[in-house]
């Protein structure tokens, strides 16, 4: 299947009420569990590659197979930059043939990140790319207990408008109590202060650091208006406790490890796939 921009199938999901996950991947064993799953579920998805691979030995021709993958699928897919924490990250991800890019600002001042994301938008938009942005900051999980409660750097929801006018984006990060890896402490989402940003906008919301969260909060969350879910951390501790079984059984081989990393992550895509209502949704 061609690649495509995520943008139509993301306003799609957006209309109709459900969601769609974005699974940040590095590596291939991880990558086959994610189209096993995709294919099996016959369900949009979304590959995410965060941006510092790019810099690792080999990281770019590893891009390119992520590319060159997802043109085999049988299901719509979009290979997509996560945290893209520059303009020059994000023109390489296009220039490598991904379909969608974001740029994370969200620790810059509103008007910098304004500025830089209005240029990824006109460079991605001339390319048929969607652009994906953050306002507010979305903290990591080793932190919640010290930022979640106090709110901090949650999305105000009176700078969505100016943001999305300004720069044309065509998706938008926001924080509402979600955080990056494992939670120290336990997560809470602001599902008012969701359903305010989201009835003040007509794109997609997207919520990073959906590890962790109980199926009740990602559901909530999807009807309350978010779109996409970004999701690595938990795919990575399954693939690592899949793992650690196979270590102790009886053969403990390169080929059991190798299927052992391809379940753990095909399982909990497919579960996430389901959760969502992705699935039969290609
Ligand atoms: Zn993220």
């Amino acid at each position: 299947m061609p690649l495509v921009s995520f943008v139509d199938q993301l306003n799609r999901a957006r209309r109709e009420g459900w969601g769609i996950p974005l699974f940040d991947i590095f590596e291939r064993l991880g990558t086959d569990g994610i189209y096993l799953a995709a294919e099996a579920k016959n369900a949009p998805t979304i590959v995410g590659v965060y941006g510092g691979l790019f810099d690792r030995p080999g990281g770019k021709e590893f891009c390119s197979y992520f590319v060159k993958r997802c043109q085999t699928s049988t299901v719509p897919m979009s290979v997509y930059l996560d945290h893209g924490d520059s303009f020059e990250r994000c023109i390489q991800a296009l220039h490598l043939g991904f379909t969608d890019v974001m740029y994370d600002g969200s620790q810059l001042p509103m008007d910098e990140n304004i500025a830089t994301t209005k240029m990824v938008v006109r460079a991605a938009h001339a390319v048929g790319a969607g652009v994906e942005a953050e306002l507010g900051h979305v903290g990591r999980g080793s932190d919640y207990e010290s930022f979640g409660s106090r709110r901090e750097g949650f999305t105000k929801p009176e700078d969505v408008e100016r943001f999305i006018e300004e720069t044309g984006v065509d998706f938008l990060a926001i924080a509402i109590g979600s955080a990056h890896g494992q939670y120290k402490g336990t997560p809470e989402l602001d599902y008012e202060l969701l359903a305010e940003i989201s009835s003040r906008v007509d794109i997609p919301l997207v919520m990073h650091g959906g590890s962790g969260l109980s199926d009740e909060q990602f559901q909530t969350a999807i009807s309350k208006g978010i779109t996409k879910v970004n999701i690595f951390t938990d795919l990575a501790m399954a693939a690592g406790a899949n793992l650690i079984e196979a270590a102790r059984s009886e053969s403990p081989n390169l080929m059991v490890m190798a299927n052992a990393v391809r379940e753990g992550f095909r399982v909990r895509c497919e579960h996430y796939l389901d959760l969502f209502g992705a699935t039969d949704k290609a």
